[in-house]
C-alpha cells in the first residue's frame, strides 16, 4: 500500500510480519502461526485441494511438527509419522485408525500400561468394543486366542511395564496377520534406538514422546507411525477431526530431545545393566527384573526383538521385606533418585507400581500379574552409575533397618 503512512495502530498489527527468511535456519524454528497465507486465492484453493503441498491450519499440520514427524519416520520407517498431544492421544488415534468399531474385538496384552487398559475398558467398551486381555509371553496361548476371538487388533508393548518382559514382536505380527488382524506396538520403553517394530512386522508403532524422546521431564507428546498409507490417512483424519495434535512448542522440544537419544539411551542402558547386576547380589533385594538377566525362552525373545547388547534402561526390584511400608521407606529414603510418576528422563527416578501405575488394578489381579507391594520400578538416568548405586544402597539399608 503506497501513499499515506499507515496509522500506528495498523503498523503495530502488521509491521515486521510475514517475512520469509533469506537463508534456511539450521535449527527448525517454532512455527507458532495458526494459519498460513498465500499469494492468491487460486493457490489457496490448490493447497486446500491437496494439488500442491502447503499448510492451511495448525490443527491439520504445522511445519515444526512436520520436522519432528519426518525425524521419527526416518527412525522407525513405515509410511509416515503423526505427532499427537500425548502418548494416550496417540494410542487412541492408533486404535481408531485400525478400523475400531462397535462389535470389534481387541486382543490386548495383559501387561499394557494401565491407562491403555483403561482406554480400552472404559472409553471403547462404551462403544461396544470387546477387549480380551492375554499373556503375550505365552505365544501358543496368544495364537489360540487369536484364532478363537477373530480380533481386528492385537496390541502390545515392546518391553512391558513394570516387569520388563520383552515381547517377541515378529511372532506376534505373524499371529495377527494369520487372522487378518493388525498389530499395534507401543515402543515407548524400547525407543527406536533399541527396536524398530515396523521392521519386525508391526502395522503401527506408537510412542509416548513424553518419555525417552523428550527425555528431560519437561514436555508431553505422542507419536504414531503407520506402515501403510490407508492407516496414515486415517490418523491424519482423526487428528484433524478430534484435534489431539501436538503443540509446535512441544514438537520443538522433542525434536531437540531426539538429537541426543542415542547418547542418552546408550548411557542409560549401560547404567541400568550395571545396577541390575549389582542388585542381584544384594540380600536386601529378592528379585531383580531386567531383560538382560533373562534366560531360556525369554532370552531368545530379547535377542529377536532388541538391539544386541542393549536391554533397556528400566529395572524393577522386589524388596526382601515385600511390603508396601518397606517400599515406601525405601522410596522416602532416596536422596538423589527422584520419586516420580514418569520415566525415560536424564535423571534416575523411582515409582511404586502398586500405588501408582497399577493403583486401579484390583489387589488380587495385581498379585496374579506379579506386581507385589514390595516392587519398585526404577528408570535409570545418565548420572554417574556409582552415585546412583550409592543412593540405592543407602535407601535399601534405611528400608531394611527399620
Ligand atoms: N505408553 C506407555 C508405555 C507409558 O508408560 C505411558 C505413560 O506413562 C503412555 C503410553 C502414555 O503416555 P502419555 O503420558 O504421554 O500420554
Amino acid at each position: 500500500m503506497g501513499g499515506k503512512q499507515l496509522d500506528i495502530a495498523t503498523r503495530l498489527v502488521h509491521a515486521g510480519e510475514r517475512q520469509v527468511p533469506a537463508a534456511v535456519p539450521v535449527a527448525t524454528p517454532i512455527y507458532a502461526s495458526v494459519t498460513y497465507t498465500y499469494g492468491s486465492m487460486a493457490e489457496v484453493d490448490k493447497v486446500f485441494g491437496g494439488e500442491i503441498p502447503g499448510y492451511v491450519y495448525s490443527r491439520y499440520a504445522n511445519p515444526t511438527l512436520t520436522a519432528l514427524e519426518n525425524a521419527v519416520h526416518a527412525l522407525e520407517g513405515g509410511f509416515a509419522a503423526s505427532a499427537f498431544g500425548s502418548g494416550m492421544a496417540a494410542l487412541h488415534a492408533a486404535l481408531l485408525a485400525c478400523d475400531l468399531a462397535p462389535g470389534v474385538t481387541v486382543l490386548a496384552s495383559q501387561d499394557l500400561y494401565g491407562a491403555t487398559i483403561g482406554l480400552l475398558n472404559t472409553v471403547f467398551t462404551s462403544f461396544n468394543v470387546n477387549t480380551i486381555m492375554t499373556d503375550y509371553s505365552d505365544l501358543g496361548e496368544l495364537a489360540q486366542k487369536a484364532r478363537e476371538a477373530k480380533p481386528r487388533i492385537l496390541i502390545a508393548e515392546t518391553i512391558s511395564n513394570p516387569l520388563l518382559k520383552v515381547c517377541d514382536l515378529s511372532c506376534c505380527a505373524e499371529i495377527a496377520h494369520a487372522v487378518g488382524a493388525r498389530l499395534i506396538v507401543d515402543n515407548t520403553f524400547a525407543t527406536p534406538y533399541l527396536c524398530r517394530p515396523l521392521e519386525l512386522g508391526a502395522d503401527i508403532v506408537v510412542h509416548s514422546a513424553t518419555k525417552y524422546m523428550g527425555g528431560h521431564g519437561d514436555v508431553m507428546g505422542g507419536i504414531v507411525v503407520a506402515r501403510e498409507e490407508p492407516q496414515h490417512n486415517a490418523l491424519r483424519s482423526i487428528m484433524k477431526l478430534a484435534g489431539g495434535i501436538m503443540s509446535p512448542y512441544d514438537a520443538h522440544e522433542i525434536l531437540r530431545g531426539l538429537k541426543t537419544l542415542a547418547l542418552r539411551v546408550e548411557r542409560q542402558c549401560t547404567n541400568a545393566r550395571a545396577i541390575a547386576e549389582n542388585l542381584t547380589k544384594d540380600g536386601r533385594v529378592v528379585r531383580v527384573h531386567y531383560p538382560a538377566l533373562a534366560t531360556g525362552d525369554a532370552r531368545r525373545k530379547l535377542e529377536r526383538t532388541l538391539r544386541p547388547n542393549y536391554a533397556g534402561a528400566m529395572v524393577a526390584i522386589e524388596l526382601a521385606n515385600n511390603t508396601r511400608e518397606g517400599a515406601f521407606r525405601f522410596m522416602d529414603a532416596l536422596r538423589l533418585v527422584v520419586r516420580s510418576t514418569s520415566l525415560g528422563d536424564v535423571f534416575t527416578s523411582a515409582l511404586h507400581p502398586a500405588t501408582a501405575s497399577h493403583r486401579d488394578v484390583a489387589p488380587a489381579r495385581r498379585r496374579a500379574l506379579g506386581i507385589t507391594d514390595g516392587l519398585v520400578r526404577l528408570s535409570i538416568g545418565i548420572e554417574h552409575v556409582d552415585d546412583i548405586l550409592a543412593d540405592l544402597h543407602q535407601a535399601l539399608e534405611a528400608s531394611a533397618a527399620a
